[in-house]
């Protein structure tokens, strides 16, 4: 479904340019769910700017469903980390949900039937009519997650997303994005520095080397569903895997030091 393909990318600036991405190739299949993990600074939300087609490539392409991706695809939501800044103060839960499906859905009623489904979707019917500042960090990243998924997406991409929540409530979030794909089918990418998440959740982990990013590796996450915070983070191969990532991100590091 999505394709990158010798995909580079580099900053202009004053002092010269950087290479932040280089030659990166990969698939996701429709319907996976695909973790990307890797240093610091690696160049993980480059990728991400770059395929959901904020940021022009400067080398190589990413094709979703057929086509080169110039701008932000319409079957494409992104979300991004921090929830504080992308929701708007002075607009309701409702009506930050609303708000893109503006230029999509003419119909009003239609609209709010739109943004009903999705807060429904993400557990959030009774917040409709309060403002973000009254939500938890939490509330307002489900919020965030209802306004991707009120477009119906087929592809979610997260950028560091439950980064600046509380543990309990990230292992919420992880476990809503899990029922999310497995109702609505999406296919979910997910950038993260967390480890435990790109195993947790992934059917796949990229493990991305220092900058300029290339893939390190790129591991199956052969683990059952539907996922257990508790039973699936105690199964031996969970350890293993987790192990395996960690061992390879030391390794980017290491790599980049010498
Ligand atoms: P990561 O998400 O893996 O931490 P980023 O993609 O945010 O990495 O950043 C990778 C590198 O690209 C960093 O050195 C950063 O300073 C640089 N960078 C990111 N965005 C820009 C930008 N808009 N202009 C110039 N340099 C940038």
């Amino acid at each position: 479904m999505l394709k990158v393909q010798a995909l580079s990318k580099s900053y202009d600036s004053d002092n010269g340019s950087v290479k932040v991405i280089e030659q990166l190739d990969f698939e996701v299949a429709r319907g996976e769910f695909v973790c990307i993990v890797g240093p610091s600074g690696a160049g993980k939300s480059t990728l991400l700017r770059c395929l959901s087609g904020l940021h022009p490539a400067s080398g190589g392409s990413v094709v979703l469903d057929g086509k080169v991706v110039d701008a932000p695809p319409p079957q494409m939501a992104v979300v991004f980390q921090d929830y504080s800044r992308s929701l708007l103060p002075w607009l309701t839960v409702a009506a930050n949900v609303e708000l893109p499906l503006k230029q999509r859905i003419k119909s009003k009623p239609d609209r709010q039937a739109a943004v009903r489904r999705s807060l429904q979707a993400v557990g959030l019917v009774a917040a409709t009519g309060m403002y973000p500042w009254q939500l938890s960090g939490g509330m307002q990243q489900r919020v965030a997650i209802a306004r991707a998924l009120a477009c119906e997406p087929q592809v979610l991409v997260m950028d560091e997303p439950f980064a600046s929540v509380d543990a309990q409530t990230r292992a919420e979030l992880e476990d809503l994005v899990h029922e999310l794909r497995r109702d609505l089918g999406i296919t979910v990418l997910v950038v993260t520095h967390d480890i435990d998440e790109s195993v947790y959740l992934g059917d796949r982990v990229i493990v991305l080397t220092h900058r300029p990013c290339r893939i390190r590796e790129l591991i199956e996450v052969d683990l059952p569903h539907p996922r257990d915070q508790i039973i699936t983070k105690q199964l031996p191969e969970f350890a293993r895997l987790r192990a395996r990532i960690a061992d390879e991100i030391r390794k980017a590091v290491a790599g980049h030091a010498h």
